[in-house]
């Protein structure tokens, strides 16, 4: 099939939402399925894999599926300390596609459109702008590059890198793979996507030649559940890693999704079967209207704890924060000493100032929804 015609069979209003599920309450008082476009908060699209999970009666994949991607009321409920930029990008973005928080690496945002829209992002801000990168833009963030020998890091995001075209996405990795030449240093591509298990007719032949060409590239999936890996996002990560190109996941925390370590244990282990490494299992960011997501951090160490025992250290992702206000990832410990101070947890920032995330598990946190555990 091809990719347009798989993504544009995607869910994206609320007839054919209703024709998935049965819609509840709280999901039905969502005003971007309802009316006009001024008042969404961030787009709606369930791709057609999801979709097909997202029917089926019975098992976990449909409350999986449901609850990442199936808007409710919930995200209306904004919590002090949430934010449209939870991380501070604008303030680390010296060109508007371009991210420049750690010396070494820089993060292009290259569109900001995804395959699946997921209910807890982070980058929610993006819904107001438009478009993929165009060709002076890349040229302005290859020229921020060249001059600045200590990157060596270029991280293609969005949005998802996956969505431009084939010709976009060649010349954008042509462009920056001409400054390699001239560096002392390996300057490595990152591209960090959820299309292999979204869309998977994305992963085309053509794509993947033109991906290969420009090695050392590594290829980050966004995976948070074991039912996102169907059998044809499984085969589209094979072809993936058969075509020489490394696969590393991400994951984030997220309650009534994967808040359990069984279930993650699970997912880890079925994603190192497929070679992809876990690399990050990310604590939820504090991103406005998104605080019904977030796990307590003295849960999660629990969870972390418990899944430590159970799973090969090659299964095992770094567990970490971004930390809100610009502070950078930091790694988290299940056995560190948190200091807590009015609603707030404290960190550190390599940076070495202080940076606050929100304690959950404090009683002035108010929730409009509490979720249930779902699986
Ligand atoms: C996450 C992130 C990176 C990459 O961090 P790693 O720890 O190398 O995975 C780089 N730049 C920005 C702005 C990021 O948010
Ligand atoms: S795929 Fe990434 S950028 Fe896109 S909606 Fe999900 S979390 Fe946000």
């Amino acid at each position: 099939m091809k990719w347009s015609r798989e993504l544009s069979n995607s869910i994206t209003t609320l007839t054919k939402l209703r024709s998935c599920i049965d819609l509840r309450e709280e999901e039905l008082r969502f005003p971007r399925l309802r009316k006009n476009k001024s008042e969404q908060i961030h787009p709606v699209r369930i791709p057609p894999v999801f979709a097909e999970l997202l029917s089926r009666k019975g098992g976990a994949a449909r409350e999986v599926i449901r609850r990442q991607f199936v808007p409710t009321e919930a995200e209306y409920t904004v919590l002090p300390g949430e934010s449209l930029d939870p991380l501070c990008e604008v303030a680390y973005s010296p060109l508007s596609r371009l991210i420049h928080r750690y010396p070494d690496r820089v993060l292009l945002i290259t569109t900001e459109q995804c395959a699946v829209y997921c209910r807890y992002c982070f980058r929610r801000r993006f819904t107001e702008r438009a478009g993929a990168i165009n060709s002076e833009e890349i040229k302005e963030a290859s020229e921020y590059v060249t001059t600045r020998s200590e990157i060596r890091e270029i991280i293609f995001s969005g949005g998802d890198p996956l969505m431009l075209d084939d010709g976009t996405i060649e010349g954008m990795l042509s462009e920056f793979s001409a400054l390699r030449k001239t560096r002392a240093k390996p300057l490595s591509f990152r591209i960090a996507t959820r299309i292999p298990t979204a869309l998977p007719s994305r992963i085309t032949g053509g794509l993947l030649r033109i991906l290969q060409q420009y090695v050392p590239l590594w290829l980050v999936l966004h995976c948070n559940h074991t039912e996102e890996l169907t059998p044809r996002g499984t085969e589209a990560i094979s072809r993936i890693v058969d075509a020489g190109i490394p696969v590393v996941s991400q994951t984030v925390l997220l309650r009534g999704v994967n808040d359990r370590s069984e279930t993650l244990a699970e997912l880890f282990e079925n994603l190192v079967s497929v070679r992809v490494k876990p690399y990050y299992l990310f604590q939820g960011d504090a991103a406005s209207g998104t605080s019904h997501f977030r796990v307590s951090l003295p849960r999660a160490f629990e969870i972390i704890r418990d899944l430590r025992g159970r799973i090969s250290g090659l299964a095992m992702p770094v567990f970490a924060t971004d930390l809100p206000g610009g502070g950078g990832k930091k790694t988290l410990h299940e056995d560190m000493s948190v200091r807590r101070e009015n609603g707030n947890f404290l960190f550190t920032g390599n940076d070495g100032r202080t940076y606050r995330y929100p304690d959950e598990s404090n009683s002035d946190a108010t929730y409009c929804h509490e979720s249930r555990p779902l699986l």
